[in-house]
């Protein structure tokens, strides 16, 4: 299959990608993850792209098109990804189309996980991340065994650059304007599913593994 979860910024699309790969069978591919580690590599790329991201705005269309083109070739996964934040335009659904078409194939499904802009802020306000690993946490509903600390690894959790109070309603207003409309988009070609990812994360999880059950 290929799938593509679609949702505001902490609608909960890496924490159910994470969670329903492995049943679905697919590979998880977010594009926050490979900028982030773009960034942690260091050079003028990743320098250039830590000051877009920081901004809360988003790295350009081509660009992002051509990393995900390239990830999905190298890695032989035209026949088995989940997308997770990309697209977020309708310029990149766009070129995610002519990508697939290029190779005779088509997406199967889109799943938007809804969910109101007041919860988003609480998912976005507690969220932890691990500088080292990217493991996800949050201070409520998904806190590490030790206050603070990265359960895999035991490192210090930090609060995203981009998850600063500020950075938040740039990344919803730029949501708005610029991912909303997918949901149209998808409608139109007959693949978007949605579903309320307003419950805890096992019952979105059932919800996601629901929809492709036979
Ligand atoms: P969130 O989990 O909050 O939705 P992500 O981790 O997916 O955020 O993305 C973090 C940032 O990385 C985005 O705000 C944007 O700057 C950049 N980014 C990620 N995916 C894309 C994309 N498809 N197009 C442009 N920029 C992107
Ligand atoms: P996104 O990738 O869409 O930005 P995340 O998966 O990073 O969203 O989730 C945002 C925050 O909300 C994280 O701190 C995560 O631990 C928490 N979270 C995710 N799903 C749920 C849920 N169903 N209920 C409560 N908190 C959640």
């Amino acid at each position: 299959m290929r799938l593509v979860l679609l949702g505001p910024p902490g609608a909960g699309k890496g924490t159910q990608a994470k969670k329903t790969v492995d049943a679905l069978r697919l590979t998880h591919v977010s594009t926050g993850d490979m900028f982030r580690r773009t960034v942690a590599d260091g050079g003028e790329q990743g320098k250039r792209i830590q000051a877009i991201i920081g901004s809360g705005r988003l790295v350009p269309d081509e660009e992002t098109a051509a990393v995900v083109d390239s990830f999905l070739t190298k890695q032989s996964l035209w026949d088995s990804f989940l997308l997770d934040g990309f697209p977020r335009t309708v310029p990149q659904a766009d070129a995610l189309d002519r990508m697939l078409e290029k190779r005779g194939k088509r997406l199967d499904a889109v799943v938007a996980i809804d969910l109101s802009e007041q919860k988003v802020l609480a998912r976005l306000g507690g969220r932890k991340s691990c500088p080292s690993c990217g493991n996800v946490y949050h201070d409520v509903s998904a806190p590490p065994r030790h206050t603070g600390l990265c359960d895999r690894d035991g490192v210090a959790l930090v609060t995203r650059e981009d998850d600063q109070p500020e950075k938040i309603l740039e990344r919803l207003r730029v949501y708005e304007s610029q991912t909303r409309p997918l949901l149209d988009y998808y409608t139109r070609s007959g693949v978007l599913r949605r579903i309320d990812g307003d419950a805890d994360s096992d019952q979105v999880t059932a919800r996601i593994l629901a929809l492709f059950q036979k």
